[in-house]
């Protein structure tokens, strides 16, 4: 295939290129159907097989059971970021967050216009450049839940670990690395991600919420706003975003067939560890932004010696076919997304790329 770049994109970003060509192939004629799924009812039996399809890839992927209920929801994450207070904080609770990030200070700012949110511990002090180790914090038993950002996007830095919740449902976004690494879906209530990461194209979000959970929502909001209302309608309660959800079936079944979520994750790790490594023999030339053991294996960011070279760096790289460089536009810096779709062929060219305007500009 001619004329694809390595596309670094923090999100929306690569989609599997088996994906791309199903979709291209099924586009004009779906099955047989003489219509494209853009084109069909969300209450034929066509559709609804591929949404049903699709959560029972999904929950295959994740190794998850009917206790947790699986949801397409639209408005993006940062319509959850809303949701989980409107469903879960409810009068006289107060819900305790771990900030470490610019997500998660938003998820934080908008749980503050519904209710009680706290912070329980933040990064702030060291500019994001860490996240919490296991004992840094004590989760308030009386909260109405934990919220937690698995992976944060534009600082580049994950959690290596489940954080302790106790009896207090823990809530995570995992919008930039949900189905990178395998999860252990028991110890969450609730999982919600944007779509245009790892599983597919934006337009549909991904929330996985524990049926028990369900009974302590509250029960009088808006339909479409509601989790308890959306699992009883299997997110079928108006018309849900069915291209969308049929592109993240596909690259459910794709991941399947690469041998799950170890092997995606064994993958992803192979990849960061050479870009990594790349800055650490780098004599400083470019400095990891994140601290050593708090860094992620989705986002790897990183300075150059100036702001002057670091404009150099991303415009010299996009005429090499690298694309997607440039830090966020809070942070500045590179940032190299890595997500499940970016190959080891794409980070071997980045790191020779790398080393090569080092020499040049070191
Ligand atoms: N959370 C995280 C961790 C993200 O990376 C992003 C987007 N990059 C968001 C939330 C916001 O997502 P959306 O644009 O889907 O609202």
């Amino acid at each position: 295939m001619t004329g694809r770049v390595h596309n670094f994109n923090p999100g929306p970003a690569a989609l599997p290129l088996p994906v791309l060509e199903q979709v291209q192939c099924d586009l004009l004629d779906f099955a047989g159907t003489g219509m494209s799924i853009l084109e069909m009812s969300h209450r034929s039996p066509t559709y609804e097989h591929i949404h049903d399809q699709t959560i029972a890839d999904l929950r295959a992927l994740l190794g998850g059971t009917e206790e947790h209920a699986l949801l397409f929801m639209g408005g993006g994450a940062q319509m959850q970021f809303a949701l989980v207070a409107l469903n879960l904080l409810l009068p006289g609770a107060y819900a305790d967050y771990l900030v470490t990030g610019v997500w998660s200070e938003t998820a934080l700012e908008e749980a503050r216009k519904i209710g009680d949110a706290r912070v329980l511990w933040s990064s702030a002090t060291t500019v994001h450049t860490r996240i919490p180790m296991p004992g840094e914090f004590h989760v308030n038993p009386e909260a109405a839940y934990l919220h937690y950002t698995s992976n944060n996007t534009i600082v580049g830095t994950q959690y290596t670990y489940v954080p302790v919740s106790r009896d207090v449902p823990l809530v995570c976004d995992m919008s930039s690395d949900l189905l990178s690494r395998p999860i252990d879906l028991s110890q969450h209530s609730l999982i919600y991600a944007g779509a245009q990461k790892n599983l597919g194209p934006a337009g549909v979000t991904v929330a996985i919420i524990r049926r028990d959970l369900l009974e302590r929502c509250r029960p009088d909001l808006p339909s479409t706003m509601s989790y308890v209302h959306m699992a009883a309608h299997n997110s079928l309660l108006n018309t849900p975003p069915v291209f969308a959800i049929y592109i993240v079936g596909l690259v459910a079944q794709h991941l399947l067939a690469q041998g799950g979520l170890a092997a995606a994750a064994a993958r992803n790790r192979e990849k960061a560890a050479l870009l990594y490594a790349t800055l650490d023999s780098s004599a400083g030339f470019y400095r990891g932004w994140a601290q050593p053991e708090s860094r992620s294996g989705m986002n790897v960011t990183f300075r150059l010696p100036t702001p002057e070279l670091e404009t150099r760096f991303v415009v010299e790289s996009t005429h090499a076919g690298l694309i997607g460089l440039a830090g966020h536009r809070t942070v500045g810096g590179i940032r190299a997304s890595l997500y499940n779709a970016v190959s080891m062929e794409a980070v071997r060219a980045l790191v020779e790329f790398m080393e090569d305007f080092q020499q040049r500009y070191a």
